[in-house]
């Protein structure tokens, strides 16, 4: 008898119920101590590393990218941001996935930005609405540390979001996320992309070492489009540095790295690693759709898929059956 499991999407219910975006000021310094400080140490606390490292069961996640709060107005409001990701959260809270990550650029504007502090608060009083079971993993992009990030700008944004980079391990799975901003544009903060080579270079040895069922990786720039071997452009990872990276990556098997930045969807293959590129929950800039995707991880693999924020399932269920072939 062969234990197999199947992944059952029950379609599709929208539900539009208004939710109260008011909260208090202790409320949100709670929550920007609480929630958005967990990344630290270069480790996600929510999740215990010991306990987590060993296999238990299917489980899916849900990956986000770019709300990027005041895109649409050109940093004068974020109403319609706002609105998406109201639905956002209701979506997150009515699914209850293990985790959410939001693979970068939360606001439009930059730390240094006269409107950087009521988007960023604007993004945790929202954000807040997460039920407090389900953890909220943020990722930095090009807009939250600059496009050339420096030592103040990464220092600033993790007053607000804790670590710029750090792993965390979910029921047997490695998960690796990294400050992609300094491998885009290293010139700023050279030291910081040193230190995180070093750094990512033990975490893939040790997710070897421990036999870490997958190694998923998730940062704000793809580090490819389509093709591994793609000439550089503004929304990849220039070539001098993808490629080695990639070969490392290869080596230690990692099995797909997620990102967003291109505020469409994209997907491309370097071996048997999957590149997944993810629409944005923020503004699209192509024929996608606001949405985001809903990542199923089972012990032989993952599967994934963008939903439209119309178009999202009421349910997900993992369901195990047996199969006596
Ligand atoms: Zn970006």
């Amino acid at each position: 008898m062969r234990i197999h499991q199947k992944l059952l999407i029950l379609l599709p219910l929208v539900i539009t119920t208004p939710m109260a975006n008011l909260c208090s000021a202790q409320e949100l310094a709670g929550a920007s101590t609480g929630r958005f400080q967990q990344a630290a140490d270069r480790t996600f606390k929510a999740f215990d590393r010991e306990e987590e490292q060993t296999w238990q069961r299917p489980f899916f996640f849900m990956q986000m990218a770019d709300t990027q709060y005041g895109f649409f107005s050109g940093n004068k409001g974020f109403e319609q941001e706002v609105d998406l990701v109201h639905r956002a959260v209701e979506h997150i809270n009515r699914l209850r996935p293990r985790f959410v990550i939001v693979c970068g650029d939360l606001t439009n504007a930059t730390p240094e930005h006269p409107r950087y502090r009521e988007q960023v608060a604007q993004y945790h009083r929202d954000f807040s609405q997460v039920d407090a079971e389900i953890p909220l993993v943020c990722v930095c992009g090009n807009h939250d540390v600059g496009n050339r990030p420096t030592a103040q700008s990464i220092a600033r944004y993790k007053e607000n979001f804790g670590d710029d980079y750090f792993s965390f391990w979910v029921g047997g799975v490695c998960n690796i996320v990294l400050n992609s901003s300094v491998l885009k544009d290293l010139e700023g903060a050279p030291e910081v992309l040193a230190a995180q080579q070093t750094w990512l270079q033990q975490q893939l040895q040790e997710a070897n070492a421990a036999k870490a069922k997958h190694i998923l990786m998730f940062q704000h720039h793809p580090l490819f489009l389509a093709e591994e071997d793609e000439p550089d452009q503004y929304f990849n990872i220039p070539l001098q540095r993808r490629t080695p990276l990639l070969a490392q990556l290869k080596q230690a098997d990692v099995r797909a790295v997620f990102a967003g930045h291109y505020h469409r969807n994209a997907y491309g293959t370097a071996g048997s690693m999957e590149m997944i590129t993810t629409g944005p929950v923020g503004r699209p800039l192509g024929k996608d759709p606001s949405g985001f995707r809903i990542v199923t991880v089972l012990e032989t693999g993952i599967e994934h898929r963008y939903w439209g924020m119309d178009d999202v399932p009421e349910k997900i269920e993992l369901e195990t059956t047996s199969d006596a072939r």
